[in-house]
């Protein structure tokens, strides 16, 4: 009995530890070869029609960069992911936030304090709804990202309000290789 109690235990938790590796999994980045705009070095302004970027997104992402759609709270494993790095737009590869101005805002969508630079983000009026939101805009392909709000915490005090399916995160160990990897070509 108590053999059986143990392997059931083990089974247990061999599942959970799967279910975790999945969410990780999760977090990886995407499949970009599709799509011949996606860089994550390039600062070129990227300019395609609606019909080129229906071709070369996900339609899930497709949809909420470039029809101003928001995914279901609490559905991005960015939202909790304490993991060090640069969050990148899935569409087109621009460098939006470092990992250390991400914090818990329990809004439900990943937040952030601060963008990586001035240029990485437009800033939109957005009057529908029967709210006066401010929209931020991927800087380099103009691909909706969320929002900002003024009651975020210090330096700041904003709170970019970002849908997780719009990032792409590159860990930090996995740019270091990178640059590593290319100085040795050199
Ligand atoms: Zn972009």
């Amino acid at each position: 009995m108590y053999v059986k109690f143990a392997l059931l235990a083990c089974l247990l938790a061999f599942q959970q530890c799967s279910f975790s590796q999945q969410s990780k999994e999760k977090i990886k980045s995407m499949d970009t070869s599709k799509n011949p705009v996606f860089s994550r070095s390039s600062t070129d302004k990227v300019n395609l029609s609606e019909e080129e970027w229906k071709k070369i997104l996900p339609a899930d992402v497709y949809h909420i960069a470039r029809q101003k759609g928001t995914e279901r709270p609490w559905s991005s494993p960015f939202e909790t992911s304490k993991e060090i790095g640069t969050y990148h737009c899935a569409a087109c590869g621009n460098a939006l936030f470092q990992s250390d101005t991400k914090f818990e805002s329990g809004c439900g969508w990943p937040s952030f304090y601060q963008p990586i630079s001035k240029t990485s983000i437009i800033y939109t009026p957005d009057n529908t709804h029967g709210m006066r939101r401010t929209e931020v805009q991927c800087g380099r392909c103009k691909a909706h990202l969320g929002h900002v709000f003024e009651d975020g915490p210090p330096p700041t005090g904003l709170r970019y309000c970002i849908n997780g399916l719009i990032l792409d995160f590159a860990k930090a160990k996995a740019a270091e290789k990178a640059y590593n990897e290319k100085n040795k070509e050199q």
